[in-house]
């Protein structure tokens, strides 16, 4: 055996002995940790699920009324259109599972919290699902948010390059519960920012911002602590890419985006997006 027939030899006994049980075992061991992924991937040969007519990926659990499934489908085509509206086109392909049982919810949504939940996979494939209060449009438009964001971006660049309180304060506002439409439908420049503070219609925040941006960067520090950490978090995040929102306009999301997927980084991204567009407004 030569050098070079030496060398692809050990490099060949090196793959096979390392590199490939590795491959193997990582998607096992992730299914392992996340059996709701493992249900969601499995959805399509569920007996307990239907598939929408007319909408393909959407599976609705057997036990939602025919009332509840007609709302999910009007729910859906105002959601996405609102998406599409807000990022400038619509690249998200995720499943959504619609449980109107809590129970339900649980086996497909971890830890089966909050209205709806949205799951990734390295490997690509995004899951929405759907709680009891799930099926309402501002419910819908939030996650899907999460996954137009996740389809651009990908698994690895939105883990390791996006903070969670852009990920939820970007979702936010395509949900109207939590902010007001006006902000990037029809903006009024003159207008000052005043949410979450004198509208009814919204849901009431707890106290003033106390925590910092750079305290919400994981999931652990966004969503780990109490009730009103959560929603102090929520605040926090709405706050900033509101004001952020403001000035860059809605192009800026799409741009931010693209500026991430080429490999420059989120921070300096969002931040140059930001000082150019108040440069040409000074310029103005
Ligand atoms: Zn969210």
């Amino acid at each position: 055996m030569n050098a070079d027939a030496r060398q692809s030899y050990f490099l060949l006994r090196f793959l096979l002995r390392y590199i490939l049980p590795l491959l193997i075992a990582l998607p096992v061991g992730f299914l392992l940790l996340y059996p709701q992924l493992w249900r969601c991937m499995q959805i399509e040969d569920s007996p307990d699920f239907l598939g929408l007519t007319g909408q393909p990926n959407v599976y609705v659990n057997r036990n939602a009324t025919r009332k509840q499934a007609a709302q999910l489908n009007t729910h859906l085509q105002t959601a996405r259109t609102r998406l599409a509206r807000f990022w400038g086109d619509r690249r998200g392909r995720a499943t959504l599972i619609y449980c109107p049982q809590q129970a339900d919810y649980e086996q497909y949504c971890i830890g089966g919290e909050g209205a709806g939940c949205s799951l990734g996979t390295p490997w690509g494939e995004s899951f929405l699902v759907l709680g009891p209060d799930g099926n309402n449009v501002d419910v819908i438009a939030h996650e899907l948010c999460h996954d137009e964001l996740f389809a651009r971006l990908g698994w690895w660049r939105t883990k390791r390059e996006i903070p969670v309180w852009f990920n939820e304060g970007l979702a936010l506002m395509v949900d109207y519960r939590f902010s007001p439409p006006d902000l990037w439908e029809h903006p009024d420049r003159t207008a000052r920012p005043n949410y979450f503070d004198t509208d009814d219609d919204m849901m009431a925040f707890a106290q003033p911002p106390m925590l910092k941006l750079t305290n919400l960067e994981t999931t652990r520090e966004f969503f780990g602590g109490s009730y009103g950490h959560v929603m102090l978090a929520y605040q926090i995040a709405a706050n900033e890419v509101s004001t952020w929102l403001r000035v860059v306009g809605r192009a800026g999301v799409p741009a931010l985006a693209d500026a991430v997927a080429n490999g420059q980084g989120f921070e300096q991204s969002y931040l140059r997006l930001e000082r150019s567009k108040r440069l040409k407004n000074r310029r103005r």
